[in-house]
């Protein structure tokens, strides 16, 4: 026991003695070959030494934290507790590490570091763990965006499987009924009947947009080939939608360029785009009785390369707080008046993906009391 305690403080010094020697050996600076490379890489870089001062930062460093400079400590730019902990770790070690943490300020924001110690050559293998590196590399990446998207998804699954089970839940209630205290009543059973067949549409109505979005989802990133006529489109909605728009006594008013509008896109999204907006002013904007559907040459580009769809509706509108959420999933101003009017909360996240895909943009006008104006703008 005695020798073990004399032993022990005499090894810490003597390795200490140890690492200032090697700290003062080793005050070199990273060579040209190393900065090219880190400046190749896309995420930010440090190379600090194994004292934590930094010895380089590559331009996306540079980018992300205006501050970091070579001669700092590396905490003046990553400050992180266990990341400097993690970095402490690696230099005694001799060991790689990948390490992840959660920044609150300014935003949320969520962080990944791959840590590793660089020997230059000359160090040999099997003293490493003894030595301390000459270099430590800290890769930083954002994963914020890919912890948002995994957030969505999930929220996304969460909504779909409820919004299902609520049909469902109300299907196998009748069908109990049904099966007992109803069983020989025929006026509660014909009742019953029309409600299960409203709640199986239902169903339906969401899978069908569920699969539609996914299906978008899939092509998102290929650009739409063929060359259509926007006004024949518009045309057509306008056919499709006046029974609808004769059961809401609204009347549909088109205000089209007489020649055809030629632009690139797939003729079913763009079709699934009008009836989305028009059918939306139909049923939440009936009580103007009037929905105007112009198109015009967009304000930006007057030679006609960019063209502008409004869907007008007078209504009761929309207050500025929905305005920014109308296009995600599932998100409705009033569920009941919603369901009432067999909406999914789907309508518009579809619209807005189709548009996307179709590098076009949605804004969206309105005052409430005076209704709503959703415009489409899309390029020849
Ligand atoms: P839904 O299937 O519920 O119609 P949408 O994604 O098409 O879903 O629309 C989302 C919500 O936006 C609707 O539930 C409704 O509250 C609101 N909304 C859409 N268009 C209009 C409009 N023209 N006037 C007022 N509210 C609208």
């Amino acid at each position: 026991m005695t020798m073990a305690t004399i032993m022990v403080p005499r090894n810490a010094a003597s390795r200490r003695v140890k690492v200032k020697a090697q700290r003062e050996m080793r005050r070199m600076w990273p060579g040209t070959g190393m900065k090219v490379t880190v400046d190749a890489l896309p995420s930010p870089c440090f190379v600090a030494d194994a004292r934590g001062i930094t010895r380089y930062v590559n331009s996306e460093a540079m980018t992300v934290y205006p501050g970091a400079k070579p001669g700092d400590p590396l905490s003046f730019s990553l400050r992180a507790p266990s990341l400097l902990e993690a970095f402490d770790r690696v230099c005694s070690s001799g060991e790689a590490e990948r390490i992840s943490w959660i920044e609150k300020v300014p935003t949320e924001t969520w962080l990944e570091a791959h840590i590793a110690p660089m020997y230059m050559p000359g160090t040999a293998e099997t003293t490493r763990p003894q030595e301390l590196p000459d270099f430590v590399l800290v890769v930083v990446q954002d994963l914020t965006e890919n912890r948002r998207l995994e957030r969505m998804r999930t929220d996304f699954v969460a909504n779909a499987s409820h919004e299902l089970r609520t049909p469902l839940a109300s299907l196998t209630g009748f069908v109990e009924t049904l099966q007992g205290p109803a069983r020989d009543d025929t006026e509660a059973r014909d009742r019953f009947l029309a409600i299960m067949l409203d709640q199986a549409s239902r169903m339906r109505r969401l899978i069908d947009d569920i699969l539609s979005l996914s299906r978008i989802e899939l092509r998102a990133h290929v650009r739409p080939q063929t060359r259509v006529d926007f006004c024949e489109i518009i045309r057509h909605t306008n056919d499709a939608l006046s029974p609808l728009a004769q059961d809401m006594n609204v009347e549909i008013r088109l205000d089209l360029p007489e020649t055809p509008v030629l632009i690139a896109g797939e003729r079913d999204e763009l079709i699934q785009v009008t009836e989305n907006l028009v059918e939306n002013a139909l049923k939440y904007g009936s009580t103007g009785k009037v929905v105007d559907v112009t198109l015009t040459p967009g304000e930006a580009c007057e030679d006609g390369t960019e063209w502008q769809l409004a869907v007008r509706d007078y209504g009761e509108g929309i207050a500025p707080e929905h305005l920014p959420r109308l296009t995600e999933r599932f998100y409705r101003v009033d569920v009941d008046s919603s369901r009432a009017m067999k909406g999914t909360g789907l309508g518009l996240a579809i619209v807005k993906h189709i548009l996307t895909r179709h590098r076009a943009r949605l804004d969206v006008d309105s005052e409430p009391g005076k209704g709503a104006t959703f415009k489409v703008t899309i390029s020849e």
